[in-house]
């Protein structure tokens, strides 16, 4: 079966398994986005939605955050692993917005890289989610399921996105990060993959050798 059709029956069949399939931090607007996406380093969604929520009651704007102290900051969001760092990137990129971008997120991969704390993966979550503009965001999940599904070629995050953009359409792209991230958070657990019970394994070249 060629590749194009072979991940295309891998969609499919996600999609019917996992309609619901989304991004599960919370958020509003594109800056609380990108917030929730910086503190998600590392740190599990619920957790994040929790300090966001307080976090966004006190801070609703980049204009606020940008305004607040740093210890300020840092209280809010202290149950977070990496909480220091992670205060200085909302602080310093919450600048930029206000001073760079008249306190909008920008809808551009190279402007949003360019903030302290936002790499690719962060950045692709924003424009997908935010934006809906076409972009893969290869986080762990995605990343493992990919190579386990023989999708990808390597472990590193920008060559596993360039491989699967070359085989699904842009249309799609939002969709499948979402789906293969369900399946490999429910399914294709990192340690103890559940190939059994996996809706794609007829697909799937690693199933049962895991
Ligand atoms: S068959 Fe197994 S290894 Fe393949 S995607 Fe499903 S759970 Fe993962």
């Amino acid at each position: 079966m060629e590749e194009k059709e072979r991940v295309a029956r891998i969609l499919d069949t996600l999609e019917e398994h996992f309609p619901d399939a989304r991004l599960l931090l919370e958020f509003n607007n594109p800056f609380e986005l990108l917030v929730a996406t910086i503190l998600a380093a590392q740190a599990p969604d619920e957790r994040v939605n929790q300090v966001t929520r307080t976090l966004f009651q006190r801070f609703p704007t980049p204009q606020a955050l940008a305004r607040a102290s740093l210890s300020e900051i840092e209280e809010v969001i202290k149950s977070l692993p990496y909480y220091r760092q992670k205060a200085r990137f909302l602080k310093e990129s919450s600048s930029i917005l206000v001073e760079k971008f008249q306190g909008e997120v920008p809808p551009d991969l190279s402007e949003l890289t360019s903030l302290p704390g936002v790499g690719r993966k962060t950045a692709s979550i924003v424009l997908a989610n935010a934006f809906n503009i076409p972009a893969i965001a290869v986080d762990t999940h995605v990343a493992r399921v990919s190579q386990r599904l023989g999708l990808a070629s390597s472990s590193s995050p920008s060559k596993i996105e360039k491989d699967l953009a070359s085989i699904i359409p842009p249309e799609r792209w939002i969709r499948a990060a979402h789906l293969l991230g369900f399946l490999g958070r429910t399914t294709c657990l990192a340690r103890k993959p559940r190939c059994p019970e996996c809706p794609v394994r007829e697909w799937c070249p690693s199933a049962d050798s895991l």
